[in-house]
């Protein structure tokens, strides 16, 4: 028998065998098929000889796919791998293909033939498989392995984005007790409703895993860029688990509370290995099951004195006005001589135990809770009435008031101030409002509209912390202000630093060109004073001169000489 005998009767015992066959000649029309092809493909060899195997195409794979098969199979003569074709009832479906090229004597391709079984119920199997090993099968959701994967993928983003996630171990108070009196069976359903309320107020990206019995985490993607403020989110998050699920289930008639107990960790925590907020995690939520049910714990010491400081904090923050704690401290603004020629004002808070709390330490949490709203008014209406107070002695300082973002943007602010105003009988032209250059170039069309309003009022408009907020020329020029505020960093090492002096100067000279008065903040040295006199800096404030006193004990020193002493030696001129 010669070589292409053998081959053919190999073939022909092929061709009876349960694996689909086709055959094509060297330009890939097809010559054969055997009845396996038939039944996988649903095409009789009538229908596909003749055609190019190309009748089978899905449309999943790339020209590139193709182009790459055929490379290979030209250049080491086979081909072997996954393809998913179509058959022709258009129900397309995986099947692993070999082609083989077969040459004769002079070694010229004659035919290719190609051999291939369907997949697809191996495939399933896998799907089947990878849901086994991956989602916990009562709920659904994904088991501690996803979880795990998840974690490791969201640890390294964390410490390549430099951001901060949150692992939440969250523990079912009463579920043991409910499910050995009830029955596993209503355990189970207690577990689903238990899923679905976890997965529904979550983001998208967050991950709520049930690693058997009554325990689920959660995984919190990209909180924040700081520990605090991942913190807060988190804790945020896990408060809202906490009552989602201590909200009653109703089940055949019953009615069940659960109640759960969360433990937080936060992540990255710098070269530990990827399952560790895991274990702190659950180390954090054994905590909050030993400070008794239903209770919310770091794992991070800091992390949760910080949040308990917090809670107390906002609690305590809410009654600060009614229980009159907040305190106004004026600090002086002084010209290039010396006198006195108004103040800003400045917040403190009383507090009955833990003295004097600078603004820093609960302006931003008031932001944050939206309490700055009635403080800012308070403060603007304690303002316009000291304003009025002067103005009676006929000794009137222009008085400098901080606004919130918050406060800024509430609705109809103009008119708020315009009934300060009128209801205290101040005079507006002794007023200014101080808003940051940060809150200024947000929505730049509001905000020039709400100072607009409040220009027409008469009031003197400033820009506080001027040269941080990255504010353009163009933004500033359309802005019916009338000062700017060096910001007191830039003063820092005046004149010494060169960038800051430089930068300093820059200031002053962009204030001239837009016909804007400047006020130095935190000018500390006779040296930054003079630096500032020879470039005609307008106003200057600072602890040269004055640092903020209580609003009484500001007016007793000051307003009778209407000077500061001569005997500060900070004194300019
Ligand atoms: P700010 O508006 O930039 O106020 C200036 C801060 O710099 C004040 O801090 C002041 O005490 C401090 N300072 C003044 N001169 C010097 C100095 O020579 N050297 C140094 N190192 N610091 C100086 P304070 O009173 O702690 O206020 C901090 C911030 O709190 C204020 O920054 C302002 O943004 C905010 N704030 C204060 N009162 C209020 C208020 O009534 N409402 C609002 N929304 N924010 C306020
Ligand atoms: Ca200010
Ligand atoms: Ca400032």
């Amino acid at each position: 028998m010669n070589h292409n005998n053998d081959l053919l009767w190999l073939a022909a015992i092929a061709f009876e065998a349960a694996e689909a066959m086709l055959v094509t000649d060297r330009n890939g029309i097809i010559q054969r098929v055997n009845p396996a092809f038939t039944r996988v493909t649903g095409y009789t060899s009538d229908e596909a000889i003749g055609q190019n195997p190309k009748l089978l195409q899905s449309g999943r794979h790339s020209a590139e796919f193709y182009a790459t098969l055929w490379n290979e199979l030209l250049k080491k003569g086979r081909w072997a791998g996954e393809i998913w074709n179509r058959r022709k009832n258009g129900e397309i479906y995986p099947e692993w293909t070999s082609i083989a090229a077969v040459r004769d004597e002079k070694d010229e391709i004659i035919y290719f033939v190609a051999s291939f079984f369907d997949i697809s119920q191996q495939k399933a199997a896998e799907d089947a498989l990878h849901q086994l090993a991956y989602y916990d099968p009562l709920t659904q959701l994904p088991n501690r392995q996803l979880f795990l994967e998840h974690l490791a993928t969201a640890q390294a983003s964390a410490q390549r984005g430099c951001h901060y996630g949150a692992v939440l171990f969250v523990d079912l108070d009463d579920f043991r007790r409910i499910s050995d009196a009830r029955g596993h069976e209503i355990g189970d359903q207690l577990l689903q409703e238990v899923a679905t309320r976890l997965t529904r107020f979550l983001r998208a990206e967050d991950i709520v895993a049930h690693f058997g019995g009554d325990r689920f985490t959660v995984l919190l993607i990209n909180l924040a860029d700081t520990q605090e403020g991942a913190a807060r989110f988190a804790r945020g998050v896990a408060e809202k688990v906490r009552l989602a699920l201590s909200m009653p289930i109703q089940q055949q008639n019953y009615t069940y509370v659960l109640g759960a107990s969360v433990g937080i960790a936060l992540f990255p925590a710098q070269g530990n290995p990827p399952d560790e907020p895991l274990k702190h995690a659950e180390t954090a939520l054994n905590q909050a099951k030993v400070a008794g049910r239903n209770a919310v714990r770091f794992f991070e010491a800091a992390m949760q004195t910080q949040v308990e400081n917090r809670v107390a904090l906002e609690s305590e923050m809410r009654g600060a006005i009614e229980r009159n704690e907040l305190r106004l401290y004026l600090q002086p603004q002084v010209d290039g001589e010396g006198r006195i020629i108004g103040a800003e004002v400045l917040l403190r808070w009383q507090h009955p135990e833990r003295g004097i709390i600078p603004p820093d330490h609960f302006i931003p949490l008031a932001e944050e809770t939206g309490l700055i709203v009635d403080m800012g008014e308070w403060v603007l209406l304690e303002i316009c009435r000291l304003l009025a107070r002067m103005t009676a002695v006929g000794q009137p300082l222009r008085l400098a008031v901080n606004l919130s973002p918050r406060q800024f943007r509430q609705p109809h602010f103009a008119t708020r101030v315009k009934a300060a105003l009128s209801a205290t009988g101040a005079d507006p032209a002794w007023l200014t409002l101080e808003i940051t250059e940060g809150l200024a170039i947000q929505d730049i069309k509001g905000t020039i509209a709400i100072l607009s309003a409040l220009k027409a009022l008469g009031i003197h408009l400033s820009i506080d912390d001027f040269g941080t907020g990255y504010s353009s020329l163009a933004y500033l020029g359309q802005m019916p202000v009338d000062e700017l505020k060096i910001d007191k960093s830039f003063l820092q090492r005046v004149p010494h630093d060169a960038h800051n002096t430089a930068l300093v100067e820059t200031i002053l000279a962009i204030a001239r060109h837009l016909h804007l008065s400047v006020v130095a903040e935190g000018v500390e040295t006779v040296e930054q004073a003079d630096f500032l006199r020879t470039r005609n800096c307008d106003c200057y404030q600072g602890y040269l001169y004055g640092r903020p006193e209580p609003a009484e004990t500001f007016l007793r020193s000051t307003l009778p000489a209407g000077r500061l002493p001569a005997t500060s030696d900070g004194y300019p001129g």
